[in-house]
């Protein structure tokens, strides 16, 4: 098949309700969610079916066309954003959104790639038990672009990253062949675990269709503290402890600079003033239980009594009530839109050995301030996973395309910091084609090359997700 035939085999065999082709109707899928990105394709394909997959996929390899995955959009690499190639297909699975079963024996859920991570948390609750896969885009992302992109989010110290969540998938490989490995089994050593290949390949080798994952118990007893800090020691300190102490009921451990308090309590409502008042640093912990909120209060209240008595917190205010609770996450879970509405900024989303944390937020901002003294750091992550979002913003008075003129000497340094303490430049959102060119750069020649000979495996005409990843 010629290329000049391929518009017109894809509506043949896909059918107009599936294939939109006109310039207005695939205007909303060519721009990443942060407006950083935009692409251009010839079509937009919303299969309703794992054989629509397939076929789509089947004639984009035969016709040596682009295929970009799409899910939520919320990835803030630009991982689902085509490139300026007119010929690329976008390929979104918004309408593969059914939740194929729930076992409350077993403990597992198969699901479309194309469903919303918060309706499954739903679905799961309602049965009885708990996804614990969440982060803040979760009522926007899709479950198979978590999976694409081994999301993380706020319970990893926990549960852990989605790839330890998922039992099996489906997926449809760039020749059009489905790969059935949607199992549920717990244990099954059967030769190489080729579903985690997928995972976290950023829809470079294949489209996932369905993913089996884990279910655990409903964890209903919450109890949440925001404890101030005087430095990211003195959060690690108090996380070593907290974990000792609070084992598996640990269930998020948080960490945002008083300057990101600052910048929430300027641009969100309905957030207050946490402490009489201000301090360095925050970390929000979260302890959850199923059954035995007294119990689980009173663990919380001695170990943070226990942590001011021998100087590993400076003040601590525990919720009393859900509102409470929900009013001290919202603290953190405002930090991005509030760093979001005071302008353009660069992001780092990297990970470090724990307990090198401090040391490189150290070394990390004496490099950044060395190049521009006043910029503004807002530092913020799932400090107990090793996680942090290295964001820093303009200084005061520059104009709004300084991150831009600027950004690429400062994530230079700052990725370098990451490399020297043994870090990893991406955590948790990916490569895309944000992080690409550092990404060939902190992988080692026999990684890379090996990842190139899986993708030349996989996808031999190099029609998946191109530009991205590799
Ligand atoms: C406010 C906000 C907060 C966030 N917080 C977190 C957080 O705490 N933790 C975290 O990990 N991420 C976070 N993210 C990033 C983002 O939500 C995750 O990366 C998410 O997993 C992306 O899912 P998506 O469905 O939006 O994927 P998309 O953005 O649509 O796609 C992401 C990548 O996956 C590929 N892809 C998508 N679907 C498929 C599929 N079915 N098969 C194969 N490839 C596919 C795409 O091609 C692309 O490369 C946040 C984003 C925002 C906007």
């Amino acid at each position: 098949m010629s290329p000049s035939d391929f518009p017109a085999r894809l509506l043949q065999t896909l059918g107009p309700d599936t294939v939109l082709t006109a310039a207005d109707d695939i205007a909303p899928w060519l721009a990443d969610w942060r407006g950083l990105y935009k692409g251009q394709a010839q079509a937009v394909v919303r299969p309703r079916s794992t054989e629509e997959v397939a076929a789509c996929l089947a004639l984009c390899q035969q016709a040596g066309v682009a295929v970009v995955p799409r899910g939520g959009n919320t990835g803030l690499c630009g991982g689902a954003t085509p490139d300026a190639s007119p010929a690329n297909v976008v390929l979104s699975l918004d309408r593969m959104n059914a939740i194929r079963s729930i076992d409350t024996i077993a403990n597992t859920m198969v699901a479309e790639a194309g469903c919303i991570l918060g309706n499954l948390r739903r679905a799961a609750q309602e049965a009885g038990r708990l996804l614990p896969l969440s982060l803040a885009a979760e009522d926007s992302s899709q479950i198979g672009g978590n999976v694409a992109t081994n999301a993380g989010g706020v319970n990893v110290v926990r549960y852990g990253m989605a790839r330890e969540l998922v039992l099996g998938l489906e997926a449809v490989l760039p020749t059009g062949e489905v790969f059935h490995g949607l199992r549920t089994l717990r244990k099954d050593n059967t030769g190489y675990d080729l579903k985690q290949l997928l995972i976290g390949s950023e829809g470079t080798l294949g489209v996932i269709t369905a993913v089996a994952l884990r279910l655990f118990p409903r964890t209903d007893v919450r109890s949440v503290v925001l404890a101030a800090v005087e430095s990211p020691m003195q959060a690690l300190r108090l996380f070593e402890l907290l974990f000792q102490k609070c084992g598996a009921r640990l269930q998020a451990f948080e960490f945002f600079s008083g300057d990101c308090v600052d910048l929430v309590l300027k641009h969100a409502e309905g957030v207050q003033e946490p402490f009489a008042q201000r301090y360095p640093a925050y970390v929000l912990v979260e302890l959850a239980d199923t059954a035995d909120e007294a119990a689980l209060n009173a663990l919380l209240e001695s170990v943070i009594g226990q942590a001011l008595e021998e100087g590993l917190c400076l003040d601590a205010a525990v919720s009393a009530s859900l509102a409470q609770l929900q009013a001290l996450w919202k603290l953190r879970e405002e930090i991005s839109e509030a760093q979001r509405a005071d302008g353009p900024h660069l992001k780092h989303d990297v990970s470090l050995p724990i307990e090198r944390i401090p040391d490189f937020m150290a070394s990390a901002e004496a490099r950044v301030r060395a190049l521009y003294p006043d910029i503004r750091p807002y530092i913020f992550g799932h400090f107990g996973d090793g996680n942090l979002h290295y964001n820093l913003s303009r200084p005061a008075g520059a104009d709004r395309d300084w991150a831009a003129a600027h950004g690429a000497a400062i994530t230079d340094a700052v990725l370098d910091e990451v490399n020297r303490y043994g870090g990893s430049i991406s955590a948790e959102h990916g490569i895309g084609q944000l992080k690409r060119d550092h990404f060939l750069h902190s992988k080692n020649p026999l990684e890379l090359r090996l990842m190139r000979e899986i993708k030349a495996v996989l996808d031999p005409a190099g029609i998946m997700n191109p530009g991205k990843l590799l």
